[in-house]
């Protein structure tokens, strides 16, 4: 008798057993399919001890249906799926899912059905037909992915195609990828950057697990370190996987690795098109993708011959997923290398306190750059002291940072003006009433988008047309808006200099590599271009990655605003993004300045940031987490009890609280209601759990929570090393 023991891609169900009929073959890991009831399910066989389950008798057995002609997940990915399930407390289909395309790419059609604009203006012209094809442009894709894209239903898109406006195309999907060239146009290192290069390199040809945390400046090099470690990889026959925190920053990515190696890397973020993801994934999964560059989810690519991973900037807090199954791609990364058995590098200018420890106790080697490439110097920074030398009333920029500016712009340079804001204005009140605009699902304020004349709320993207007159008392032209967002600094920047060419840069105007790409053209362009930028007014997104030599300025706008939250690393991310915006500047011949405004220029984040001491800073802040025990000296986890129904919510947060363990070095603080106590129409209660670091939290929570029960309308989340504290 054969039987195979499955995980199916449905995180409600378990195990299940199947019998494999004659003539078929399966190992753990071949991914095959089964029926449920009527339906068909994928799943991937699994090795039987390691899921118990009720055992079923081998005549109540139903047969698989299918096996793919595909490499079997291999070990080390199926020991990855089993550890991140465990470790953050998810089903293991849900983590399971991250390593599997859609069934499509599971068939290996040669081709695919694409569906584009002929150009042919259809007889009934529909203002939805006219929006689709306007917004379609010269673009293709499926006709799901055209609908979105167009911003009409499936239906419209079938109608245009039977009007012959658009047409299918067939895409080949198996085209091979080129291949990445080691010795392509191998760069001039310096001495620092060759002795770096020169350990990562013996690292990967050891082909044994090794963690590094290279540590160095901004605009040091550390790419054309990482890349040498690379070129070993590619040498040897491995594949490498590049993790960055932002699909913003795979456009410059990809430019400089293909300057170094002759073509592009293999790509893979949610912007592509489900043809680009199923050509990746199958030369992932064939190894012939040699060199991948992802988001965080292309960590669980099944890559054959994976011999490096390298997560740049890995300090970035977006490597951390909020939803779904709550992992920090970077301690994921770490986790995958082990399991593989390779050497992984955490690059950063800013490292994570987290990883500083790892590297101080040894557990992670570091690699150092402390200069600039090419002689360049770290920019002089000057804090401005917005209470001694302010604006003027209701403008946001200090005398001293419009001279610069000025100045600037006279020797044909560059600015950034630095604001984590998006928007016009954070908030909207009535002047005769005091009505605040309140987002009718979230605790937050509705942010005025003046470009779009729109209010938005940040949390859930609920929108509203801005209002001519208060909705409570009725006044007309009433409404102010209180403190700046970047569109408002745009405006005053438009103001102060008219003749300035400027560019907003954040995720509403940055929204895909294409915009990435046209902005990055456009600081590129020669200063006599009209096309050119003078003055970058941007969020964090133009905090890191980019080099652009002629940048000479950057104004950070508020600098106090990252600190108001309060919570465990708000001093640490402050002085991270100030400390990456500040790289931006002089990055080439000419020297760079940044000017920090700032309420409170004595704070201690803003004295380490404008004396250049990190180290200092870093060595306060560590010391304050080992005396309050807190991460990596301690562990945290939260429990969120959300529902529509307040008191339900409260209700079952109070059960939870109430039946918490008791455990030596273990403390569970709520519940309370969380600082965003409703989001998305959802009322949210929260529980910390703080804990020794030897204490196996993980363990104690499963079966905390396994013993209670809760109506379906109620959702508890746990978030095991929690960063939003929200
Ligand atoms: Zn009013
Ligand atoms: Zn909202």
């Amino acid at each position: 008798m054969n039987r195979a023991r499955l995980i199916v891609m449905n995180a409600a169900l378990g195990p299940l057993d199947y019998r494999v009929p004659h003539g078929m073959s399966v190992e753990p890991g071949s991914v095959v399919v089964a029926p449920l009831g009527p339906r068909q399910m994928i799943g991937v066989v699994w090795e039987a001890e390691r899921l118990p389950t009720q055992e079923v008798g081998d005549n109540r057995l139903r047969n698989l249906l299918h096996v793919y002609d595909l490499p079997p997940i291999a070990a080390p990915l199926r020991r990855l799926v089993e550890w991140t399930a465990d470790y953050y407390l998810a089903p293991l289909a849900a983590v399971l899912r991250m390593a599997l395309p859609s069934s499509g790419a599971l068939e290996g059609a040669r081709s695919i059905t694409e569906y584009r604009a002929t150009g042919l203006v259809p007889e009934r012209l529909t203002p939805q037909r006219a929006q689709a094809l306007e917004r379609i442009g010269e673009r293709q894709g499926l006709v799901s992915e055209l609908a979105i894209i167009g911003g009409v239903s499936d239906g419209v898109i079938r109608g245009l195609c039977k009007a012959g406006a658009i047409e299918a195309v067939e895409v080949a999907i198996d085209d091979p990828f080129p291949e990445p060239d080691p010795d392509h146009d191998p760069p001039a290192l310096e001495e620092a950057q060759a002795d770096a290069a020169d350990e990562l390199r013996e690292a990967v040809a050891a082909a044994r697990f090794a963690p590094w945390l290279l540590d160095g400046v901004t605009g040091s090099g550390k790419t054309e370190v990482y890349f040498e470690a690379i070129a070993q990889a590619i040498r040897m026959g491995k594949q490498a996987l590049v993790l960055l925190p932002e699909i913003a920053l795979t456009e410059p990515f990809l430019k400089r690795f293909a300057a170094r190696f002759g073509c592009d890397p293999v790509p893979w973020h949610s912007g592509q098109r489900q043809s680009q993801r199923r050509r990746a994934w199958r030369a992932i999964a064939s190894g012939e993708a040699r060199v991948v560059v992802g988001a965080r989810s292309a960590l669980f690519l099944p890559y054959c011959r994976l011999g490096l991973i390298v997560v740049d900037e890995a300090h970035e807090a977006s490597f951390k997923q909020e939803d779904g199954v709550q992992y920090h791609a970077r301690d994921v990364a770490v986790m995958r290398a082990k399991l593989e058995d390779i050497a992984i590098v955490l690059a950063s200018a800013t490292p994570a306190i987290e990883s500083r420890h790892m590297a101080e106790i040894g557990t992670y080697r570091e690699l150092r750059l402390p200069d600039r490439y090419g002689g360049a110097r770290l920019p002089d920074m000057a804090a401005l002291d917005m209470l001694q030398d302010p604006p003027p009333r209701g403008r946001w920029l200090a005398p001293k940072l419009v001279e610069a500016l000025e100045e600037n712009l006279e020797a044909g340079e560059q600015s950034l003006l630095f604001l984590n804001r998006r928007g016009y204005a954070p908030l909207t009140l009535c002047r005769r009433c005091g009505y605040r605009f309140q987002c009718p699902n979230c605790t937050a304020w509705m942010v005025e988008h003046r470009f779009t004349r729109r209010l938005a709320c940040h949390h859930c993207g609920h929108m509203m047309p801005a209002p001519q007159a208060c909705p409570e008392c009725k006044e007309e032209d009433s409404l102010v808006a209180c403190g700046p967002g970047v569109e408002r600094i745009a405006d005053e920047v438009r103001e102060l200099f008219p003749d300035a060419r400027t560019a907003i840069v954040t995720s509403d105007t940055i929204w895909s590599p294409a915009k990435a790409a046209e902005f990055v053209a456009r600081m590129e362009a020669p200063h006599d271009e009209p096309d050119s930028i003078d003055i970058v007014i941007g969020t964090q997104l133009v905090t890191k990655g980019y080099h652009f030599p002629n940048l000479t300025l950057v104004g950070v706008v508020d600098a106090d605003l990252g600190l108001a939250g309060g919570d465990l690393r708000a001093a640490e991310r402050t002085f991270q993004q100030i400390q990456q915006v500040s790289g931006r500047a002089g990055r080439g011949d000419k020297h760079g300045r940044v000017l920090v405004q700032s309420h409170d220029p004595n704070a201690r984040v803003i004295r380490a940031l404008v004396g250049g001491d990190a180290e200092g800073f870093y060595a306060a802040e560590t010391d304050a987490r080992r005396e309050a025990a807190m991460p990596p000296f301690g562990r945290l986890a939260a429990i969120i009890v959300s529902s529509e129904s307040q008191a339900e919510a409260n209700e079952t947060a109070r059960l939870i609280g109430r039946a918490a363990p008791t455990h030596d070095n273990m403390a569970v603080f709520g519940p309370a209601p969380a600082p965003l106590a409703m989001l998305r129409g959802r009322h949210r209660f929260r529980l910390l759990v703080h804990a020794a670091r030897a204490v196996p939290v993980q363990d104690i929570i499963r079966e905390w929570l396994g013993g209670l029960s809760w109506k379906a309308s109620i959702r508890v989340s746990v978030d095991v090393d929690p960063y939003s504290f929200l």
